[in-house]
């Protein structure tokens, strides 16, 4: 049976040496953590800066015809001082000369962001003994920039076959002409769970600076509880509304092969983390609910027209709007005679007020709104699913607080239930959903 556990370690968990030294340690602990994927060094403190960042203002430099050797010395120094505490005889200075060169000669924004990972790549094979794979050679993109999943998929297998421990850099990989291309941001844990696939390992670990996939964001609700077992779909409804633990698309691979993930804290290994599976069987989780996630910065436009539902092509004609405009929607809630648009504000950038002409000149409305500053909070559980009283429970613990629930959305997989209200709120509002589930 294949026992392969591959870890994934996140910024945080390699912004110094002694970081270095804990992942050395957990990996050392267990022969089966044969495959690493390392991110580039996160912050150290609050005020620290992550080395991706830096990378992506060299090249911001370098297009506005700025010098960037100020900014390229924390680079080095960062690289340099870890090889110097691990104790590395390791020539660290000939990549990084080679990384400034091709950023001074206009190398692309991808690959300047990608050289975070490469290059912690190269020390930490080097510190734990490991072969180093470069990610260019595994991770496929197409011409046009798009992901190739099989071709990814063979790559990996083919080359780690016979390969028994190895670290593959995070968040990039190459097109067919061998140009470096790059995930979104956070990528790299996009990147552990392509190799989790490809060696179709037993376990994905992706460790991190908390103890799990907690209730809600640690940065709004003070402490909150750990999830110990969620469904990938649960957790995609989860980072797609803003928890940002794990990538998105961090999912797909893994859920495809059955492989779970387990999310742990490389500050502190013996806590036990989340695991992410494809069903969970605890029974308890029964009308409870999973977690709470949010975003800010999104519109909703309010439309209402008597006996909207039976008039034909009416939501047709307002998504071909917004079609023409360019803009897409993230949800689409609807009555008997209502309908609202929620848009992120990004998508609607001094469109809204065209919009809305347009609809009221094509779809003749009785009544259209936008109400701009706006937060959608999601609520999410398995457990949700025809458990009455979860959606009462909800609003009534932010009505009783005075927050007015400006658009409600229950997906039809009765496992999340949406609602948006007042940027200004959104604090409270997650703190107030969190307690009325957990007191
Ligand atoms: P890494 O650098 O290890 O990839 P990230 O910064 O991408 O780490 O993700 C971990 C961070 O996600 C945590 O430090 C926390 O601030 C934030 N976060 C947001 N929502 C949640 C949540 N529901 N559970 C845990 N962490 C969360
Ligand atoms: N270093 C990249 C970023 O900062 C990718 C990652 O950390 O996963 O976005
Ligand atoms: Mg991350």
């Amino acid at each position: 049976m294949n026992e392969t556990i591959v870890t994934k370690f996140g910024g945080s968990s390699l912004a110094s040496s002694e970081q270095f030294q804990k992942v050395k340690n957990i990996i050392m602990s267990n022969k089966n953590r044969r495959y690493v994927v390392p991110s580039a060094p996160g912050r150290r403190n609050s005020k620290d800066y992550k080395i991706t960042d830096l990378l992506y203002l060299c090249n911001a430099h370098v297009n506005s015809g700025i010098a960037f050797d100020d900014v390229f010395k924390l680079i080095e120094d960062r690289y340099k001082g870890i090889v110097v505490d691990l104790g590395l005889d390791f020539d660290i200075s000939t990549p990084l000369n080679k990384v400034k060169e091709d950023i001074a000669n206009g190398a692309s924004s991808d690959y300047a962001a990608s050289r975070g990972e490469y290059l912690n790549g190269l020390i930490l094979a080097e510190y734990l003994g490991f072969e180093f794979i470069d990610a260019a050679e595994v991770i496929v993109f197409d011409e046009g920039g798009n992901f190739n999943h099989e071709l990814t998929k063979k790559a990996i297998s083919t080359r780690l076959k016979d390969t028994k421990c190895a670290v593959i850099p995070g968040f990039y990989g190459a097109d067919t002409n061998g140009e470096i291309v790059t995930f979104s941001r956070g990528g790299s844990d996009v990147t552990g769970s392509l190799v989790a696939s490809g060696v179709d390992a037993k376990l994905y670990e992706n460790w991190t600076d908390v103890s799990g996939f907690l209730m809600a964001d640690p940065r709004i609700v003070n402490n909150p509880k750990t999830i110990k077992e969620i469904t990938y779909k649960e957790l995609r409804e989860l980072s797609y509304m803003g928890a940002s633990v794990l990538h998105e698309e961090a999912i797909f691979p893994v859920k495809e092969a059955n492989i779970p993930i387990r999310i742990k804290n490389t500050n502190r290994p013996e806590d036990e983390g989340t695991l992410i599976v494809s069903d969970v069987h605890d029974l308890s989780t029964l009308g409870t609910i999973t977690g709470i996630a949010g975003k800010k910065n999104f519109s909703v436009i309010a439309i209402e027209k008597a006996l909207m539902n039976s008039e034909l092509g009416f939501c047709r004609k307002i998504l071909s709007i917004l079609e023409m405009y360019g803009v897409s929607f993230e949800n689409m809630p609807s009555g008997i005679d209502t309908v609202s648009l929620v848009i992120e504000d990004s998508q609607l950038k001094g469109k809204g007020e065209k919009i809305v002409e347009e609809i009221k000149k094509q779809c003749n409305p009785d009544f259209i709104e936008i109400h701009p500053h706006m937060a959608v909070i999601a609520t999410v559980g398995k457990g949700m699913a025809s458990a009455p009283g979860i959606a009462a429970k909800l609003f009534n613990a932010l009505s009783k607080e005075d927050i007015n629930i400006k658009m409600i959305d229950q997906g039809s997989s009765e496992m999340n239930i949406l609602v948006g209200i007042n940027t200004d709120d959104f604090e409270k509002a997650v703190n107030l959903i969190y307690n009325a589930f957990n007191n």
